[in-house]
C-alpha cells in the first residue's frame, strides 16, 4: 500500500509531533505541511500520534481513506 498525508491545517496545533515521527514526510510552518514521502509504517505512526487528529491517510491505489 502507498499511503498519500494529507493535513487539516485548520486542526493542525503544530507542536510538531508528525515531523519528529517522520521528518522526511512532514515540516512545521505556521501549521505542519506535507514535504515528502516517507514509508506508510512512519505515516501511520505520524498520523497515530497526531493530538490533533490532523492527519489524514489516503491509499493512493484505491483512494481511500485509510486513517483516521
Ligand atoms: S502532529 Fe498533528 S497537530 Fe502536531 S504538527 Fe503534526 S499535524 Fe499538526
Amino acid at each position: 500500500m502507498t499511503l498519500i498525508p494529507t493535513i487539516d491545517e485548520g486542526a493542525c496545533s503544530a507542536h510538531g509531533d508528525c515531523v519528529a515521527i517522520a521528518p522526511t514526510a512532514f515540516a512545521l510552518d505556521e501549521t505542519a505541511v506535507v514535504i515528502g514521502a516517507a514509508t506508510d509504517e512512519e505515516l501511520v505512526a505520524a498520523a497515530e500520534a497526531c493530538p490533533a487528529l490532523a492527519i489524514t491517510l489516503t491509499d493512493a491505489d484505491t483512494g481511500q481513506v485509510v486513517f483516521p
